[in-house]
């Protein structure tokens, strides 16, 4: 299994979010988590991706077998778990040609291969870049830096395309973009689909799976996996709407 997520529970301060998620993900695999608002599910994505303001309280997560939150943010990373930086506020200003290098020469150095140079670093970037019609003068902008919604999603996807993660964590990819871009990030990380790389797509909205077809959908309700399903789902999903689910979330344990 790529990863075994097992009764994961995690807080943020006093605040207990995640109440017992439990998720299994092969290789190859694209499943989708959908949800209302306030679910839970960009809390699990960023305690996946080791972001320190979570409390993992009680639970497990194995990834290939070995445990992957006795892990540094960065080392996650360097394994192969990819989440796409949305927000870098630790990082201003720094270019995100030169983000993007510093992350693929740690993931490379660990497989012991040598650090590509700027140049050779460029071509590589030109080449992944046309998977989402990016246009190059995206390049030498900072990374957070006067972005449109759709332009930040297709950097996401860039990111991805550029560091080949084994697991690829993509929250909201949907948020603010038109029908365009949608297809252009879904056609992106459609590319990106591979028999060794698992994705975990999370969306409040059931559109983008007409673009990404998951392998398996989930729905989380009050920080839990209330349903599990195939791409069936999400369209039964968005027929009943949310009410329907966060019952179920509310429901004692
Ligand atoms: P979703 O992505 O499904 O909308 P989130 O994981 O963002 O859900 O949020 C889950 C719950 O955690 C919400 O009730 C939200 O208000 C709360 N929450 C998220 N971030 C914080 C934070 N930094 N401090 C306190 N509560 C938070
Ligand atoms: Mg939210
Ligand atoms: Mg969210």
């Amino acid at each position: 299994m790529l990863l075994s997520v097992r009764n994961l529970h995690a807080r943020i301060g006093d605040k207990q979010i995640l109440k017992g998620i439990n998720l299994e993900i092969a290789p190859g695999e694209v499943h989708a988590i959908m949800g209302p608002n306030g679910s839970g599910k960009s809390t699990l994505s960023q305690v996946l991706a080791g972001r320190e303001t979570y409390t993992v309280t009680e639970g497990e997560v194995l990834f290939d077998g070995k445990d992957l939150l006795a892990l540094k943010p960065e080392d996650r990373s360097t394994a192969g778990v990819f989440l796409a930086f949305q927000y870098p506020v630790e990082i201003p200003g720094v270019g995100n040609l030169h983000f993007l290098r510093t992350a693929l020469n740690a993931q490379r150095r660990a497989k012991g291969l040598e650090e590509l140079d700027a140049m050779d670093f460029l071509s590589l970037a030109k080449e992944r870049m046309k998977l989402v019609q990016m246009d190059q003068s995206f390049l030498n902008r900072s990374v957070n830096e006067g972005f449109s919604g759709g332009e930040k999603k297709r950097n996401e996807v860039f990111q991805m395309a550029v560091l080949q993660p084994r697991l690829a964590i993509l929250d909201e990819t949907d948020s603010g973009l038109d029908i365009d871009a949608l297809r252009i990030v879904a056609g992106g990380v459609n590319a990106l689909r591979s028999k060794e790389r698992g994705m975990l797509v999370i969306t409040h909205y059931q559109r983008l799976l007409d673009y990404i077809v998951p392998d398996k959908v989930h729905v989380m309700a009050g920080g839990r996996i209330v349903m599990s399903g195939d791409k069936e789902l999400a369209l039964e999903l968005e027929k009943k709407g949310y009410a329907w689910v966060d019952k179920l979330g509310s429901a004692p344990q």
